[in-house]
């Protein structure tokens, strides 16, 4: 083994170490489990990590676990690297004191507040565009012009999800809501049904907020012709800065709450009168069902852009819903294959912590 593998091996702090109960859980959840003593606090039982450990334990709890998110977009109150090893200024809870003094010491790193850049919080130009009717046209054309068209083939299945049908058994149930009732989702409006689909049941349980005791239903479809859908999931190539991003731009508004269904709703419109059959959009969810990156700067952003692989990674990161204009079942689009009765038995939420003062 040379020095490098052995350094990265090498074991500095164990899950009992920590003072925190929200780091001694995290760090008992990430450490690894081995009889040797603890070099720190002697313990044969603590979860034991090495420095990769330590980093990956400092950015969940301090960085993650001090994300705030805004109206659109997100950033973390502190941040940690290298540079500031020596100099950390947060003011932290007084049990958390030692535990960042041992962090930083076996990590060489320093924690301080961060200053977020401006297009963090949705100061990015085509996003504000967007949000004014004034100003949406030319936005709205470019994200036709930009993004690409994919084919879903005839005979895709996908999935659709419904609580509490009053017939259960009837297929019709599974279309979109009649005209007349359209206008409470992201992408529907009054007059413009839309069909939710995804081809992944756990985000169906997420997106329609279904709980354990909720009477839930399942609907098999299959596509009846090829279908031409707008991708919004795909990364832009584009050569601009972050405040110009039209890329980031549609990225935080779909990870944006209800007031940005305004707009959502108007691309929707614009890519239907356009000839599409539909739109492919990124998951609400899909960033809490995959996860993240521990190292990526706030909710993907930044990887999204300058991941060699942008395309790749996205991919892996994003679990792509779609939805169909109109009435699909009605006018014949799709057809209804199997319709099952579904049983939560576990909702997964998973957590991590972070710290109450800083
Ligand atoms: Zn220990």
């Amino acid at each position: 083994m040379n020095d490098d593998a052995a350094n990265e091996n090498q074991i500095l702090l164990c899950s009992h170490c920590f003072a925190d109960e929200g780091l001694r859980v995290d760090a008992t959840r990430h450490g690894l489990e081995q009889p040797d003593e603890c070099p720190q606090c002697k313990s044969t039982e603590g979860r034991k990590l090495t420095k990769s450990h330590i980093e990956a334990l400092a950015w969940y709890f301090f960085v993650s676990g001090t994300t705030v998110r805004s109206e659109y977009g997100g950033y973390p109150r502190i941040q940690f690297n290298e540079h500031h090893y020596g100099e950390t200024s947060i003011s932290p809870s007084a049990w958390l004191k030692n535990d960042i003094k041992l962090i930083e010491e076996s990590a060489k790193i320093g924690f301080f507040h961060y200053g977020p850049r401006f297009w963090m919080f949705g100061e990015i130009e085509p996003l504000k565009a967007l949000q004014d009717p004034a100003t949406r046209q030319p936005i709205l054309e470019r994200i036709l012009n930009e993004y690409p068209v994919v084919a879903l083939a005839k005979d895709t299945k996908f999935y659709r999800l419904r609580v509490g049908p009053t017939e259960p058994a009837d297929p019709l149930e599974y279309d979109s809501p009649p005209v007349a009732l359209a206008g409470n989702g992201r992408l529907d409006s009054a007059g413009f049904p839309v069909m939710y689909g995804s081809q992944d049941i756990d985000v169906c349980i997420h997106e329609c907020h279904a709980s354990a005791d909720d009477d839930i239903f399942v609907a098999t479809f299959k596509t009846q012709r090829d279908l031409r859908l707008l991708d919004l999931t795909h990364v832009l190539q584009e050569d601009v800065t972050e405040f110009e991003s039209l890329d980031l731009a549609l990225h935080m508004l779909f990870l944006a709450r209800s007031h940005s269904y305004e707009i959502c709703r108007a691309i929707a419109q614009y890519a239907c009168q356009a000839g599409f059959d539909g739109i492919i959009y990124p998951s609400y969810f899909s960033l809490i069902r995959t996860g993240g990156h521990p190292f990526e700067t706030v909710m993907g952003m930044s990887v999204r852009r300058f991941h060699p692989q942008a395309n790749q990674y996205a991919n892996a990161y994003t679990i792509q819903n779609f939805a169909l204009f109109g009435r699909p079942l009605e006018s014949g689009l799709v057809s209804v294959e199997c319709i099952n009765r579904l049983i939560i038995t576990q909702v997964g939420y998973q957590g991590h912590f972070g710290p109450v003062t800083y």
